[in-house]
């Protein structure tokens, strides 16, 4: 399995590109936006769990860099099976305070981004009549928090985009799924979860955050080889909070 991994520097990504390495001795592309060193550290524990692993710079919300990412993999592993768009940002606000640049910084990454790295990959995958897109999406694409309209509505758009890409893509045996984590213990939700501990914990029907490895094993099923027949989805990993 030939792998790009968007985000892969730390938290989710990381723990996803550590678990396809793992699960199916995967060769991987990590690709992260700033943080180098945090990157590399991804780059050896891909390695030492089984799989090939090498790191690349690029900032998807930018057209040409994420269509760089996707030639750069195919250049170094001679192709690209699977595409996982974790890489994503917050910028929250409550919306009446939002100035422009928030909202557009959170949908260029979450949404633009989805799309430019899904259009260069999916041109390869369309070559060779089969691939894997995996898209993160969130709960709050269906149950907002306040000060999240820029990130729910760009993850909103994550799903509905997944579902309208999947049919497209079906007839080439090209599978397009989500997964929309709940909380997740990373450093992107650790702002909230010191803002509200035991609220947030009390509404989970869990009563626990969920861990990366909980996504992780998620996406790596989507990846596999079990998961040929399902296109189009968005599965809810997240205690329960979704339900
Ligand atoms: P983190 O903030 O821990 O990590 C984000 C990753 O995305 C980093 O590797 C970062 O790279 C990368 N990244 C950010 N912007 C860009 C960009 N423009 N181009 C390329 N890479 C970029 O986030 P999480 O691991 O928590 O989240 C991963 C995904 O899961 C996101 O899509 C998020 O929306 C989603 N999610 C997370 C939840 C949670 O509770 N944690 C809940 C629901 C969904 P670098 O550090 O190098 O800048």
């Amino acid at each position: 399995m030939i792998a790009l991994v968007t985000g892969a520097s730390r938290g989710i990504g990381r723990a996803i590109a550590e678990r396809l390495a793992a699960d199916h001795a995967a060769k991987l592309l990590l690709v992260y936006r700033s943080r180098e060193d945090e990157a590399e550290e991804a780059r050896a524990a891909c390695e030492a769990a089984g799989g090939e692993a090498a790191i690349h710079r690029a900032d998807v919300s930018d057209a040409e860099a994420a269509a760089g990412a996707v030639a750069a993999c195919i250049e170094r592993f001679e192709g690209l099976d699977v595409l996982v768009n974790n890489a994503g940002v917050t910028a929250d606000k409550l919306a009446l305070m939002m100035d422009d640049d928030a909202w557009h910084r959170v949908l260029r990454t979450n949404l633009d981004g989805v799309f430019y790295t899904a259009r260069a990959a999916a041109k390869h995958m369309l070559r060779k009549r089969r691939g894997r897109i995996i898209n993160l999406s969130s709960i709050s694409a269906r149950r907002p928090n306040k000060g999240q309209v820029n990130y729910a509505a760009s993850k909103g758009g994550v799903e509905a985009f997944t579902r309208a890409l999947a049919v497209e893509l079906a007839p080439k045996s090209i599978t397009v799924n989500a997964v929309a984590p709940g909380i997740i213990e990373t450093e992107m939700s650790q702002r909230i979860r010191d803002a509200a501990d035991k609220e947030l914990k009390k509404a989970i029907p869990m009563r626990r955050y969920g861990q990366v490895g909980d996504i992780a094993g998620v996406v790596s099923f989507l990846a596999g080889p079990d998961a040929g027949y399902v296109t189009g989805q968005t599965i809810g990993v997240d205690g329960g909070l979704g339900v």
